[in-house]
């Protein structure tokens, strides 16, 4: 008897979460993965801490090895393999062995794309000197670590102020360096109000990050084949290390080649079971388009939330089951030092985008009872539709115990709910935890008093 054979690019969050889902429901299934880094099922969100030594080895970011893969789960996880072109009128993809350089194509009866994104590295002059990176895959993490190990750099700039930027300026910090971070926009966290990102910017001054903001890179200036400085349009930063965060575009060179329809910001196309275009070829994870539940657009995010939840779908869907990605609200967390930053739903300039009315209000109160050791400060920021008051979007900026505030408003942002409900609701209460009205219902209280 013939098998239904496989084939997954890209052996990470979203690709081993569908290609786990297969195998757990099909245990008879031929499942090929073709990852071109070194490592399978990674953790690219922790490679900040790795970088700034809270987490000892990268070894300890991997969840499985491609090893455990083929060995527990009968999986042929094939590392250090690229895809470097897909026949889709012949179901195959062919492959090049990285290590002896060898091409073969490999047949499949079903594929799943799920090659993630790559970060943005523009091209300007000087860029191709050692000691400036991005941040993608975990050897782009290593590389980084190595560097910093080997040069043993002073001074770092960041360029780019999103989360991965101030993720590693913290990093940097730690490790002792000088930091200065370089953002085109008036305040970083651009994901943020520009109210809520100054917050920002005050906690990554208050850690030692000096700020250039309304600054853009224009080059980096090189010595010896390294990098000795950024170049803005303003001045130049002397820097021994550059971080470029300027955001990740979807890898889909492949499937655009194949004339697979691609979507928001070229990623690939697809419906709520994680079909793209073309019959037989899925997509999920950083690859892949999502939808947005509140502006009910189609939307490009690249975070491990959805890709776990996509390449989980997709798997379901590839075994022959029925599931289906609803969409996203836009939800994201991060820390930097002790500043926690959250954000859901929409923020002003996407809400005015859509031509709706809306009611906003920051409160400022405290994470826990104001006697109690540890208390902090919070501030949340609701955004709600005039008239109907339903919620539309929230942010926070605070110390210990504020981001995780965020579920409960992506939660109700996903259930639609209004400001009052969000009033009334039955949250939870005792002074190491909040105050009698948590922060959340705080804003809310301050936006229907506004709005009175
Ligand atoms: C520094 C950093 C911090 C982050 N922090 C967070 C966080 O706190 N929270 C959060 O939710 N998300 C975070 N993310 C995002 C998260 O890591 C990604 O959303 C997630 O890894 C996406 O999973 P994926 O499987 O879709 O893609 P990826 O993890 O990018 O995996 C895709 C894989 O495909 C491989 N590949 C690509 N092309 C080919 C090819 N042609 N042939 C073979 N293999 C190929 C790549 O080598 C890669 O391993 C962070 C990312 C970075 C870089």
């Amino acid at each position: 008897m013939t098998t239904t054979r496989l084939v997954v690019i890209g052996g990470d969050a979203a690709g081993m979460s569908a290609a786990s889902k297969v195998r757990r429901k099909d245990p008879q299934r031929d499942i090929v993965v073709f990852e071109r880094s070194p490592h399978t099922s990674y953790s690219a969100c922790g490679m900040p801490y790795f970088i700034a030594g809270l987490v000892e080895s990268a070894d300890l970011l991997i969840a499985r090895t491609p090893e455990k893969f083929r060995e527990k789960y009968n999986i042929d996880a094939r590392v250090l393999h690229e895809v470097t072109e897909l026949d889709l009128n012949g179901r195959r993809v062919q492959v090049r062995n990285l290590e002896n350089n060898s091409e073969a194509w490999e047949a499949y009866d079903q594929l799943l794309i799920a090659t993630g994104a790559e970060a943005i590295m523009p091209e300007l002059p000087g860029s191709d000197a050692d000691g400036i990176f991005g941040l993608s895959t975990l050897a782009s993490g290593i590389r980084v670590q190595q560097y910093m190990e080997r040069e043993q750099p002073r001074r770092a700039v960041v360029v780019g102020g999103g989360y991965i930027g101030l993720e590693m300026a913290e990093a940097l910090v730690r490790k002792g360096l000088q930091v200065s971070l370089v953002e085109r926009g008036e305040q970083v966290m651009g994901t943020l109000d520009p109210d809520m990102g100054e917050l920002v910017s005050d906690a990554l001054r208050e850690i030692g990050v000096t700020l250039y903001l309304q600054e853009s890179m224009t080059g980096y200036e090189n010595a010896d084949g390294r990098v000795t400085g950024v170049v803005t349009d303003q001045r130049t930063l002397p820097a021994e290390l550059v971080i470029i965060g300027l955001g990740t575009r979807p890898n889909t060179a492949l499937a655009a080649a194949a004339g697979i329809t691609l979507g928001e910001k070229g990623s690939i196309r697809v419906n709520q079971r994680m079909e793209s275009s073309a019959p037989g070829v899925w997509a999920a994870g950083d690859c892949a388009e999502s939808f947005h539940l509140v502006s009910r657009q189609p939307f490009y995010v690249a975070l491990g939330t959805v890709a776990n939840k996509q390449g989980t779908v997709a798997g379901t869907n590839l075994a022959g089951g029925y599931a289906t990605f609803p969409g996203v609200v836009g939800t994201a967390v991060s820390k930097i030092c002790k500043y926690e930053v959250a954000r859901t739903g929409l923020m002003e300039r996407e809400i005015r985008a859509l031509g709706l009315q809306y009611d906003t209000a920051a409160a400022k109160s405290k994470t826990r009872a104001g006697y109690y050791p540890g208390v902090g400060w919070i501030t949340v920021k609701l955004l709600a539709e005039q008239g109907s008051g339903r919620l539309l979007g929230g942010q926070i900026v605070g110390l210990e115990g504020a981001a995780k505030r965020i579920d409960v408003l992506a939660t109700a942002i996903t259930a639609g709910m209004t400001v009052q409900q969000l009033v009334d609701l039955d949250l939870s209460y005792a002074p190491p935890f909040s105050p009698v009205w948590d922060p959340v219902q705080t804003a809310a209280r301050q936006l229907l008093t506004n709005d009175q």
